[in-house]
């Protein structure tokens, strides 16, 4: 059996057979658990990520990149009933995207061999990107190149990715965001472009899945008293961070019920009601744009943990357990309607300012526990934690039209926007992409 570690290195999707071995390898004592109560976040990154990098990274080294990508807050805010709010909106480009791209950044930066460039390219329709982009931004040996449709972002989105800059180049593509990825996939087959060592950084690089594992350690160490179960909402499009939640079940987090809460893209939740999976195509387009995911990237993962299996276009070759599956996950999708009420009710009850993707996890959150705690939420129930994955500053016109209220512009983003553009408006063609990168490389 292959170590995790491997799995890491080589970029290939996670492989979970051998479950057992992957939980003897990385499971945390509860002891440990424990341990990590009134750590700083950096502190449990450190020991969560270990588990998995020791032989490649060196303790060291590990510690001081964690210490240096995670040098933003991540509060926990409590809530009524034993429910609280996990902000992860805080990092340089104000989502939860930040996580895993200034880790993943850092482990390239240290695993690249020194004689080679690399070549970075993303196809994004917003968080992803800038995250990315602004976690390469600098470092040596690595050129990015960020591929957005170029009437398919927002205003803030638009400035963010075009204005990283130095080493990171932002492609506007005249075309949609799946035109992007094509122009991506045309890249990677390419051989005349082998020169260019092609990285990808989507979301099933496993390298951004497991620092997506560490908030859930920290969040728990918090809110929980010792062995107590615990209740997750996930704000989910791609089911990456759902399935670093998974993934921290597994390590050994106490979770009664990790809720996978959906806009309208409504796949998963139908497929736990009924036992069918249908993809949702064309994906729907809701207020929580990073979520309009029709087929998600990472749902094959959860069907393999079941002992299922789902293709990439979204086809069943063997139906998961059903009753594990529907015992561990709970999913909940919300409208636009759903989910500004939610965003109303955060604002009135909680005096929480909301954008729409941690709306939909809150609002996830409140169906669950309605639905599955008859007698009320009282001091017997178990602590429940959403994730609120951007900071409500990047949808100031949601939040505007829906509270009144306007939210400021998170500062990491107002530094980025004084920046001189780096942007190129291209057409939907892969000569001209080519072009480009040819163009660059040979300038150095
Ligand atoms: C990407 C993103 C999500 C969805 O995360 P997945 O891992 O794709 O499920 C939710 N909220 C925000 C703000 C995002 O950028």
């Amino acid at each position: 059996m292959e170590s995790p570690i491997s799995y890491y290195s080589t970029n290939r999707n996670i492989s979970l057979e051998g479950r057992p071995g992957f939980k003897k390898l990385v499971s945390f004592k509860e002891a440990l658990i424990v341990d990590l109560k009134g750590k700083a976040f950096p502190q449990v990154a450190f020991e969560v990520l270990k588990k998995f990098l020791e032989n490649e990274i060196g303790l060291k080294g590990l510690q001081s990149m964690v210490k240096d990508a995670y040098n933003f807050p991540v509060p926990l805010i409590n809530l009524k009933d034993n429910r609280h709010m996990l902000n992860l909106g805080q990092g340089p480009t104000a989502s939860f995207k930040d996580f895993a791209a200034q880790v993943m950044a850092r482990l390239m930066e240290y695993l690249r061999p020194k004689d080679k460039e690399i070549t970075i390219l993303v196809a994004t329709s917003g968080d992803t990107g800038s995250a990315v982009g602004e976690a390469f931004r600098s470092l040596k040996g690595f050129k990015v190149y960020i591929l957005y449709p170029k009437d398919e972002v927002s205003q803030i989105q638009k400035k963010t990715l075009d204005c990283i800059g130095n080493n990171v180049g932002a492609l506007a593509v005249d075309g949609k965001f799946d035109d992007c990825q094509k122009l991506v996939k045309s890249a990677f087959a390419d051989s005349e472009l082998d020169k260019l060592n092609l990285t990808s950084a989507n979301s099933i690089n496993i390298g951004r899945i497991l620092p997506q594992i560490t908030y859930y350690f920290y969040a728990y160490a918090q809110a929980a008293k010792d062995g107590e179960e615990i209740i997750f909402s996930v704000p989910s499009g791609n089911f990456g961070n759902a399935f670093g939640c998974e993934l921290a079940r597994m390590m050994g987090i106490p979770i009664k019920k990790i809720i996978i809460a959906v806009n309208e893209n409504d796949a998963f939740p139908k497929f736990l009601e009924t036992g069918k999976y249908a993809k949702v195509s064309p994906s729907k387009n809701c207020l929580s744009n990073a979520m309009n995911v029709g087929n998600p990237s990472n749902l094959a993962r959860f069907f393999d943990i079941y002992g299922g299996n789902l293709d990439k276009e979204g086809i069943v070759h063997k139906i998961p357990d059903l009753k594990e599956m529907s015992n561990n996950l709970f999913s909940a999708s919300m409208d636009d309607g759903q989910t500004m009420k939610a965003m109303k009710e955060a604002f009135e009850n909680e005096n929480l300012i909301l954008e729409p993707h941690g709306a939909v996890a809150f609002a996830g959150l409140n169906k669950y526990l309605a639905s599955h705690y008859h007698d009320g939420m009282g001091d017997g129930d178990a602590p429940s934690i959403f994730l609120e994955t951007a900071n409500p500053g990047k949808f100031p016109e949601i939040v505007e039209n829906v509270l009144r209220q306007k939210p400021a512009l998170p500062k990491s983003l107002r530094k980025m926007l004084l920046r001189r553009p780096n942007v190129q408006c291209i057409p939907n063609s892969y000569e001209k992409l080519k072009a480009i990168l040819l163009m660059d490389h040979g300038n150095h």
